[in-house]
């Protein structure tokens, strides 16, 4: 675990770095530190070193940490699949929920989240891969549930999140990202709206997704070091 202030300022050097290839301003890319199966000393460890925002991508896991670690006030943010018997846990303890994919989930989620709260900020997901085993609306069903979701009182639509089939070709990967970027723009166009969030890029991909406006990154490994393998709940 020794190493997580030193792996940050890596990664953060990294984001700087594809910032400025790609003409964007200092800081206009999020960090997301992804932390799912990490214990809660390297959440803590990473909290010490300045880090903010923590992903988890499994619900009770990841409420369970954001309970324990409450006093530190992190920003949470869920980013895997959410069956909808578990959306009550998400708005509780969850300040946003990248992986959204059916306008049931949204719902339950807008009903549950509590009025105390501030209202829970939300991505839609994207199968840019046209994948049959990955998570996420067709790219041609984006328009309409966003459309929906917009309308929903206790949920703010930021934007859009995907996760591309890793790839090590660097041309596929970017107009992957692309496509995510001109989705957004579609949708923006249509709704009159603005989504100011393109949640793409992980430890391997950062670089190109950012390229592309990527506004929050979201990275495990290159930040934690490899995980334990891990089944679903
Ligand atoms: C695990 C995970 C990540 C982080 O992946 P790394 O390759 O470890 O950086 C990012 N996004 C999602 C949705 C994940 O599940």
């Amino acid at each position: 675990m020794a190493g997580i202030a030193h792996n940050l300022r890596m990664v953060r050097e990294r984001i700087h770095v594809a910032e400025r290839k790609a003409g964007r301003t200092e800081d206009s890319v999020a960090l997301l530190a992804v932390s799912k199966t990490q214990p809660l000393e390297a959440i803590r460890e990473a909290a010490a070193a300045g880090q903010r925002e923590f992903g988890e991508s499994y619900v009770q896991e990841g409420c369970n940490k954001a309970q324990a670690l409450v006093e530190l006030g992190l920003v949470w943010h869920f980013i895997g699949p959410l069956q909808s018997n578990k959306t009550r846990q998400v708005a509780r303890w969850f300040d946003w929920m990248h992986s959204v994919e059916r306008l049931k989930i949204a719902q339950r989620l807008s009903e549950q989240r509590d009025a105390s709260l501030p209202p829970l900020n939300v991505c839609i997901q994207v199968n840019v891969s046209g994948e049959e085993s990955k998570s996420g609306v067709a790219p041609e069903e984006a328009l309409a549930l966003a459309r929906e979701v917009e309308l929903l009182p206790r949920i703010r639509l930021r934007g859009l999140m995907c996760i591309p089939e890793p790839s090590s070709d660097a041309t596929l990967q970017r107009s992957r990202f692309a496509q995510l970027a001109s989705l957004k723009r579609g949708i923006e166009q249509a709704l009159g709206v603005t989504l100011d969030t393109l949640s793409m890029g992980m430890s391997d991909d950062l670089e190109a997704a950012i390229s592309e406006g990527a506004t929050i990154v979201r990275v495990g490994t290159a930040v934690f070091g490899s995980r334990a393998a891990r089944s679903e709940e």
